[in-house]
């Protein structure tokens, strides 16, 4: 480690910037956060810097660099276009014992700014130690997007609770333990969803009682269709903080790769219907392992509200008092059509959208024919493969055309994705034609034709060529 990474107390002590252009005005910005005096040396400003000495930011010397422009100063930062200038900068701060960040050059730094993740009191500091800056502008993303925005609250509440918290748990592995409970668990999820007064309340009665309660909690998210880049990143926190993952067996196997490595990982359920006794199975397991005070990941293809039982889920939660939390996820229809270049909806074709389910013959015989044979209305059929027949009679008995276009995407948004389309005649033959499989989804209506035009991923879509439409009714 060439550098050494510290934080320094800057305010109200001086830090000499050197340049007048738009890259000393970028340091001079960032200083500034830190509620250090500012002394800029330039004989001339760059617009933003001259509206930035209006507004009383830095004290400004209208000429060229001296060296005793540096005395007093804790730190000086060479931003000048002219390399001879900024080496004297460095000169002169190395004869002071002042350290010297010099833009561009860091043969003569003997301070880096790093790229810097604030959620202050929480604040990260990242460098490459001045050989990648665009590595490190990199890492600052990936770091940007792991830290929930409401960390920094977490960071103040641990503050003001700090001193109690030491008094209270004396030993010193038992605090640890306590913080990871607090960190972990329910109190930093009641800090993230903006209940402070409830988080504290509960550490008091866990310093109270000496030892950090039970249960755990349930994140019931939703892992979208496939490509792990359709997670939401509040559900790759989830993951990422999970003990226990239950995820139905729809989840793609790049999506359980985000999970902490640490998690254990439970297949349950079916793709699509769950039976009932697995799905009380499900409920037993969710329960178990939260009592045991372990944070457990519900993970559910799509989204799990849309076809995806997590409402009974939620329900028993609630019946034995476990708390949860719900991540909404790409549900299949959104994904499938972006997927396949077909807009659910368009002011020339249709107006609104339906998500219908064609699951089992009850879950048919009680459906509003009526309503879903509407023109102009897109149908997403979420598990309807096997009941084609008695969706497409009853569609076209309603008053749907049978030319009406359709579309199958199988494993949307998947790399083995394929699209099928054709017409509502025809859907029982397309199925057959073309062995679709689960998870498959089928769009109706009139939108469903644009796939042919507007696809852009995996193989374009198949179909039957005109000529061979009429023979198949
Ligand atoms: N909760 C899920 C749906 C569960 S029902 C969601 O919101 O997407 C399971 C059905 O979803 C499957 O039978 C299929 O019709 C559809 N489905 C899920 N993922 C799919 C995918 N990647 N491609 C096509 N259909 C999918």
């Amino acid at each position: 480690m060439r550098y050494f990474p510290l934080f320094l107390d800057l305010r109200e002590r001086l830090v000499v910037i050197v340049g007048g252009g738009p890259v000393a005005e970028r340091k001079l910005e960032l200083v500034r956060r830190s509620g250090a005096r500012l002394r800029l040396v330039a004989p001339a400003l760059c617009e933003r810097l001259a509206r930035a000495l209006r507004a009383g930011r830095f004290e400004h010397c209208a000429r060229g660099f001296i060296a005793t422009d540096l005395d007093g100063a804790r730190l000086a930062i060479a931003a000048a276009d002219d390399p001879s200038i900024n080496r004297a900068v460095a000169a002169a701060a190395e004869a002071r014992g002042i350290y010297v960040n010099v833009v561009d050059d860091p043969a003569l730094c003997s301070a880096i700014l790093p790229a810097i993740v604030d959620r202050s009191p929480l604040v990260v500091a990242i460098s490459t130690l001045g050989t990648a800056p665009a590595l490190a502008r990199l890492v600052r993303e990936r770091v940007e997007s792991a830290l929930d925005e409401s960390i920094g609250s977490l960071a103040r509440f641990c503050a003001v609770w700090r001193a109690r918290i030491k008094a209270g748990v004396k030993d010193l592995g038992a605090r640890r333990r306590f913080y990871d409970w607090l960190l972990r668990g329910p109190v930093s999820d009641l800090v993230r969803h903006a209940r402070e007064a409830d988080a504290g309340r509960l550490v008091a009665t866990a310093l109270a009682a000496g030892v950090p309660p039970g249960p755990g909690s349930v994140a019931l998210v939703g892992a979208g269709p496939g490509d792990p880049g359709l997670l939401t990143l509040r559900g790759l926190r989830a993951l990422q903080s999970a003990d226990v993952v239950l995820h139905d067996r729809l989840v793609s196997p790049e999506v359980l790769g985000l999970a902490r490595r640490e998690a254990e990982l439970i297949a349950v359920g079916k793709g699509g219907g769950t039976h009932g006794v697995a799905q009380a199975h499900i409920h037993e397991l969710m329960v178990e392992h939260a009592r045991r005070g372990r944070r457990v990941v519900r993970l559910k293809g799509g989204d799990p509200f849309v076809f995806g039982r997590g409402g009974e889920e939620l329900e028993h939660l609630v019946r034995h008092g476990i708390r949860f939390e719900v991540v909404p996820g790409i549900t299949a229809a959104l994904a499938c059509a972006a997927y396949a270049g077909i807009p659910l909806t368009h002011r020339d074709h249709s107006g609104s959208i339906r998500f219908v389910t064609a699951h089992c013959r009850e879950s048919l015989e009680a459906t509003d024919w009526h309503g879903l044979a509407r023109g102009r209305e897109t149908l997403a059929v979420y598990m309807g493969v096997a009941m084609l027949g008695t969706l497409r009679r009853e569609l076209v008995r309603h008053g749907r055309a049978a030319s009406t276009p359709v579309a199958f995407v199988e494993n949307g948004s998947r790399p083995e994705q394929r699209v099928v389309l054709g017409t509502l005649e025809e859907v029982e033959a397309l199925a057959r034609a073309y062995e679709l499989r689960s998870p498959a989804l089928l769009i109706v209506g009139e939108v469903a034709a644009l796939g042919a035009v507007l696809h852009w991923f995996g193989t374009p879509p198949a179909g039957f060529p005109a000529s061979e439409q009429r023979s198949v009714a």
